[in-house]
């Protein structure tokens, strides 16, 4: 065979490295050697919603937001997405992209794929070696047409990707098989919409009087994943309801505020608190009397320190305060001891809920 056919042969089985794969078939069970291969998928749980290991928020949708979302679908990209159909071969927009980016769920914008695995499978199909986060890749068992394949979802809203193969190259030797209809490719240096990004979690303090109700209304401010009733700015460790009611351990009721930085930030975070309590009465909210009710911000860190600086200032002699004088305490925090728990979610439990100022 002349050199110059032999090396043209070769530079074809290179650029296709795998001609005989598809996505439409493939009738070996590997079903569960697919699922033994991945990894075990690290996953947070706060409060009922669902962080995976790279940050990002893979809380289930529900019906109503998927329905939403789907709104701004093609009929096309409808049919793939939401009645599991696949686009011919060779006909998707993502199948030549080689351009460095990440590819997103086009339902709900969840990172699913990297430019840096996807590979030329010849199959007519963008295929990957690896998604970004296993977490964020639903595997599920599709016995339809008379086949045993791994369908794969978008973990966060269900949506119909494509399937996942064992005939990938490594490192991790699976295929994973999409539809062009189901991503949206967006390329290094573009700003991404929120619900691409990474959930930013930070940490705040506030005390406004009794926790249960402080506890109770940031549990339903946007951007907070979770609020804890706790004792915090007294020198007695690990102090009881008990303690903390007598006045004399000086810890004030505080609510520890997991936030995503992403959706709220400290400010609004402020707005909110300074809305939700009485900053001016000195030591009390209400019926609630002694310093353990005081109004109280504890700064995690020099930033928040510096935002609540401000704002107080600004707040501090507006009309909206009607010549009375802010008196809530500014100070780093300390250590949160966490309440006991039938003082966690009390309203949400009990019903009931405190007046606002
Ligand atoms: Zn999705």
């Amino acid at each position: 065979m002349p050199y110059a056919k032999l090396l043209m042969m070769a530079v074809s089985i290179a650029l296709t490295p795998f001609p005989f794969l598809s996505c439409a078939s493939n009738g070996e069970d590997q079903h569960a050697r697919v699922h033994s291969a991945k990894e075990a998928a690290a996953v947070t749980t706060i409060d009922g919603k669902h962080t995976s290991k790279s940050g990002y928020d893979i809380t289930r949708l529900d019906e109503a937001r998927i329905e939403h979302l789907a709104q701004k679908l093609s009929p096309e990209e409808r049919s793939i997405l939401l009645d599991q159909a696949t686009e011919q071969a060779f006909c998707g927009g993502l199948l030549d992209t080689k351009e460095k980016g990440a590819y997103m769920c086009r339902l709900c914008g969840l990172p699913l794929f990297t430019s840096k695995a996807k590979f030329n499978s010849g199959t007519g199909w963008p295929s990957f070696f690896q998604p970004v986060d296993s977490a964020h890749i639903h595997n599920h068992r599709d016995a339809d047409h008379g086949m045993d394949r791994t369908e794969i979802q978008c973990a966060r809203c269900r949506s119909h990707l494509g399937h996942v193969f064992e005939d990938g190259p490594q490192p991790t030797g699976l295929r994973y098989c999409l539809n062009s209809a189901a991503l949206q490719f967006h390329a290094d240096g573009t700003e991404l919409p929120r619900e691409s990004r990474p959930i930013a979690l930070k940490t705040a303090y506030f005390a406004g009087g009794c926790f249960w109700g402080i506890e109770d209304r940031f549990q339903k401010v946007p951007g907070v994943l979770d609020a804890v009733s706790g004792y915090m700015g007294g020198p007695v460790a690990h102090p009881t309801y008990r303690q903390v009611c007598s006045g004399e351990t000086g810890h004030a009721e505080a609510v520890r505020l997991t936030y995503d930085a992403s959706v709220v930030s400290y400010v609004e975070l402020l707005a909110w608190f300074f809305k939700l309590h009485d900053p001016t009465q000195l030591n009390r909210q209400g019926p609630d009397i002694g310093s353990q009710y005081r109004s109280a911000i504890f700064a995690s860190d020099e930033e928040q320190l510096k935002e609540a600086e401000v704002y107080i200032r600004k707040l501090d002699g507006s009309a909206q305060l009607r010549g009375r004088k802010i008196v809530t305490r500014l100070e780093r925090a300390g250590t949160f001891y966490e309440a006991e728990p039938y003082h966690q979610n009390y309203h949400a439990k009990h019903g009931g809920s405190c007046p606002l100022p």
